[in-house]
């Protein structure tokens, strides 16, 4: 190894390097550290350390070890929800270049940042809570962005959708599964695509949102929608929040206009009754999806 030099000794001396545990208090936190120091072999002084950046990126990750976390984490976790720094930066708050710092170890990430952190570490949820929060400190383009990176359960056309259909219309599970499916087919027949990403698969009741429990779930939790009661205590489904229209076409707002009049004040029986005679129900066994083909025997105003 190369010599260095010792102030005490006054000449250049061949380096001994031990391995030494030291105790850092690092935000009223102690910190343990395996740190690489450098003695003098003739006097045992300690030499000057060259690798100061190294020993403090060693008792910084000790202590964001502390919270489960270290600076390698804090990237993966950017990258598991595929954001760049600037739009992970702008769904937390933060600014960019505090992204840049932490993950660079450059420096010591904020209490409140490393638990923000953790709280989002493999909970979609918590960070679609987090982005909601901070939505109005962001341009519109970046929020839709940062909500298609990040594959929600819901994109967010399709919960836009449910708020306007729901929008003054306050319905039961039944008359959701209708008004969408209506939607839906009406819209596929008429330009050959659904205004949502939603499926439907044949059930009892005639045809309903495939995967219908984990959306509406996911709806409710994300405080979309809520519950609320009506006179006979049937559950109806209440949105929470506004509507963006921009995300439509106008069409596709005429489409959902129309069915929300054409299916207003309908009972489920009589929504029941009418979704049996859509060939795209009859053709299908219970539980197999209907495929967007049966929309061309879509029709809104017949069969009633
Ligand atoms: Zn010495």
């Amino acid at each position: 190894m190369q010599k260095v030099y010792c102030f005490k000794c006054d000449k250049d001396v061949e380096p001994l390097l031990t391995t030494q545990n030291n105790t850092y208090i690092i935000r009223n936190q102690k910190v343990n550290v395996l740190e690489q120091v450098y003695n003098c072999s003739v006097c045992g002084t300690e030499l000057i350390n060259d690798n100061l950046n190294e020993s403090l990126y060693k008792i910084y990750d000790a202590y964001l070890n502390i919270y489960g976390l270290s600076f390698k984490k804090l990237k993966e976790i950017r990258n598991s929800y595929n954001l760049s720094q600037d739009l992970f930066a702008k769904a937390l708050g933060f600014s960019k270049r505090t992204i840049i710092r932490y993950e660079q170890a450059e420096s010591l990430p904020q209490k409140q940042a490393l638990l923000t952190y953790k709280k989002i570490e493999n909970n979609k949820a918590a960070f679609l809570e987090i982005l909601k929060n901070n939505k109005d400190l962001m341009n519109k383009n970046d929020y839709h962005k940062i909500y298609n990176l990040i594959k929600a359960e819901l994109d967010l056309k399709t919960i836009n959708a449910f708020l306007y259909m729901l929008d003054n219309n306050y319905l039961t599970k039944t008359q959701i599964m209708k008004n969408f499916f209506a939607i839906d087919f009406e819209a596929f027949k008429k330009f050959s695509k659904p205004i949502t990403s939603l499926k439907y698969a044949h059930g009892t009741y005639g045809p309903i949102i495939d995967n219908q429990s984990i959306y509406l779930q996911f709806l409710i939790h994300q405080n979309y929608l809520e519950f609320v009661n009506n006179e006979e205590d049937k559950i109806l489904f209440k949105p929470v929040q506004d509507y963006d229209l921009s995300l439509f076409t106008e069409e596709e707002i005429n489409i959902m206009d129309k069915v929300k009049t054409k299916l207003k004040n309908k009972s489920a029986s009589e929504l029941t009754d009418w979704s049996h005679l859509f060939k795209g129900w009859i053709k299908t066994k219970n539980g197999e999806i209907i495929n967007y083909s049966y929309a061309q025997d879509f029709d809104l105003n017949k069969n009633w």
